[in-house]
């Protein structure tokens, strides 16, 4: 009797080892999978983010994605084509989104070229985008672009420039010393300002300054 009460005891030591093992094991893989899921959706929440994605937009299209269709639009009618870094869907509208993850502020070639999109999307997606998103810097911070009769002028005056000048039309340089100064190809261009005439210039103006 008392082999079998020390058999019995050390088969329930056994399973209750056995056990906590088992409970361990389950709990660290699901710790791991949690950390994992965690770390999946932190992604997934930084690409939205990269992508202009807010909580209440639908994807469309994301340039480069492997699971979403890329959305290039081709106008022959408008002499346009572009190929925007994703497509949202948000209030019932086709919403562009364009990210230039190394800028620093506004230009007004990111404005352009959002301006462009919309008419694309207008065109392809036959309902006019009332606003598109400029998603810039590397946090990623988020501009709403009004899709304005008066930036579309603005867009039609620098379309209709740029086909004068392809045209034949003599085109118009806009020489600026920090422009230039970076410009790539200011070796080759008869308009660029030259630093060391920046430079002279500016002494002249301070000197003048002191002058008066
Ligand atoms: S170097 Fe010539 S092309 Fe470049 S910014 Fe200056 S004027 Fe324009």
């Amino acid at each position: 009797m008392r082999e079998q009460i020390r058999e019995y005891v050390l088969n329930l030591l056994a399973d209750i080892a056995s056990a906590d093992t088992q409970l361990v094991l389950l709990l660290i893989l699901v710790v791991t999978a949690l950390i994992v899921v965690d770390a999946i959706s932190a992604f997934a929440r930084n690409k939205r983010k990269e992508a202009g994605i807010s909580a209440k937009s639908g994807t469309v299209s994301i340039d480069g994605s492997k699971t979403l269709p890329v959305k290039k639009y081709v106008s022959e009618m408008q002499g346009l084509a572009g190929v925007p870094d994703a497509i949202i869907s948000e209030n019932g509208f086709i919403i562009p989104v364009e990210r230039k993850p190394l800028a620093r502020k506004i230009r007004d070639r990111y404005v352009a070229q959002l301006l462009v999109y919309m008419r694309l999307v207008e065109e392809f997606e036959g309902k006019r985008p009332p606003y598109g998103y400029l998603i810039l810097g590397p946090n990623c911070r988020r501009f709403k672009i009004e899709n304005t009769p008066e930036r579309q002028a603005w867009l039609q005056k620098m379309i209709d420039e740029m086909r004068e000048i392809l045209a034949g039309a003599a085109s118009k340089p806009a020489p600026h010393p920090v422009k230039c100064k970076k410009c790539s190809v200011r070796e080759s261009c008869a308009h660029r300002i030259q630093p060391a005439l920046v430079t002279v210039n500016a002494k002249q103006a301070a000197g003048t300054k002191n002058v008066n």
